[in-house]
């Protein structure tokens, strides 16, 4: 029997209209999936390149998995570190531009490991109001202070850290922020850095892949890669697979794989998956159509909507919470998979549609979600 009160939430989230559900959600083709009633254009997925699919990423998995079978058998640091993982970080550390990097379970643990090892009593954290749900848990899960300065003011930073009298102190931002697209102010930051010596965290999760001469992120298109001491990323998104990681220095590594609770106690990726990572890392190398694709589709999209193209995570503003929805249900409806985002995601008043491109979508697609848009406006 389920507890009363668990019971009594539910009726609650319920009141509230936010009751969230799980919907079943299987591949096709491309971006193309099947829900249970229908066929769907997926705007809703990080595989921005789409290398989840690259048919060099499935033979890599399915030659490692006929190899080595499936799970690592344990944490790294007891037996579920082999060469291959060595060698995807080595692939990691050589894309972002550092000595060296950690991988961990998800990008999730990557940052809440790191930063609730950084952030000890006499530590401050300096977080932007709108980093990723992983970003506050990992400092919440930390002994420090935690000064949240306004999304991307680095005025409200400055005058944050002027006063603050904290023998470490961390900034850490989203390079690239989930849910509007805005880019972080990065080369600002590096700026701050230099006047006011803390340590800089950035999160490369939307920014991998898709920015920088060689897709290492906004960190390696601001030019700023020295003044990052950790860069936290995920190969989830435009790498196509799942797991997270930390490129750092190599006594930052070793620190962190000593210090860092999320790595030390949960599993290591399994080599499938490590390959399959290190397949996509290779096509990013040497293909340059995927990249090339998706900012054309960003660029089309961007155009008709009238806004100017930041990138492939593209918010529709709706504003009431009631419209989002009704709009994001009429386009499933059409056969266009694109969420809305409430509260509490986004602040109230706020509600959007969040469309999300790939390469693999096709320049009909976006045609046909457009033309959806416009008819089922409110
Ligand atoms: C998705 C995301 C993460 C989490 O990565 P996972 O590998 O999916 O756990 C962390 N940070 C940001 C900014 C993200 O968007």
């Amino acid at each position: 029997m389920v507890m009363k009160w668990i019971e009594d939430d539910l009726r609650l989230i319920d009141a509230q209209q936010r009751l969230r559900a799980l919907n079943p959600i299987d591949r096709r083709v491309g971006m193309s999936v099947h829900s249970q009633t229908h066929a769907l254009c997926l705007f809703s997925s990080n595989d921005y390149l789409g290398l989840s699919q690259h048919q060099a990423v499935r033979d890599a998995v399915s030659q490692e998995a006929q190899r080595n079978g499936q799970g690592i058998r344990g944490a790294a640091l007891i037996c579920g570190h082999s060469s291959a993982h060595e060698a995807l970080e080595s692939d990691l550390a050589h894309l972002k531009g550092t000595e060296n990097a950690l991988l961990m379970p998800t990008g999730y643990q990557a940052n809440v490991g790191l930063l609730s090892a950084l952030g000890t009593e006499e530590t401050t954290i300096f977080s932007d109001a709108l980093n990723h749900a992983s970003i506050i848990d990992g400092c919440r899960l930390s002994k420090a202070k935690i000064r949240v300065y306004r999304h991307r003011d680095m005025t409200h930073l400055e005058d944050l850290l002027r006063t603050d009298t904290a023998k470490r102190r961390v900034v850490v931002t989203d390079e690239v922020f989930s849910m509007d697209g805005h880019r972080a102010p990065l080369v600002e930051l590096a700026k701050l850095k230099e006047s006011y010596g803390f340590i800089l965290i950035t999160d490369s999760a939307h920014s991998t892949g898709v920015f920088g001469t060689h897709g290492a992120g906004l960190v390696e298109a601001a030019g700023i890669t020295e003044a990052v001491d950790f860069q936290v990323g995920t190969l989830s998104k435009s790498i196509g697979a799942q797991g997270g990681f930390v490129a750092t220095s190599t006594s930052a590594r070793t620190w962190l794989l000593n210090r860092a609770r999320a790595f030390i106690f949960s599993t290591a990726l399994p080599t499938p998956t490590v390959s399959g990572a290190r397949a996509a890392i290779r096509v990013m190398a040497e293909e340059s159509e995927h990249v090339e694709s998706l900012w054309n589709r960003v660029t089309q999209l961007c155009k008709a909507l009238r806004i100017p193209p930041s990138g492939p995570i593209v918010p529709v503003i709706v504003g009431r919470e009631s419209d989002a929805m009704t709009l994001s249900a009429s386009l499933w409806r059409s056969g266009f998979h694109v969420p809305a985002i409430r509260p509490p995601t986004v602040p109230d008043g706020t509600c959007r549609l969040r469309i999300a491109l790939s390469a693999l979508h096709q320049s009909a697609d976006v045609d046909q979600l457009i033309a959806a848009l416009n008819d089922n406006r409110p």
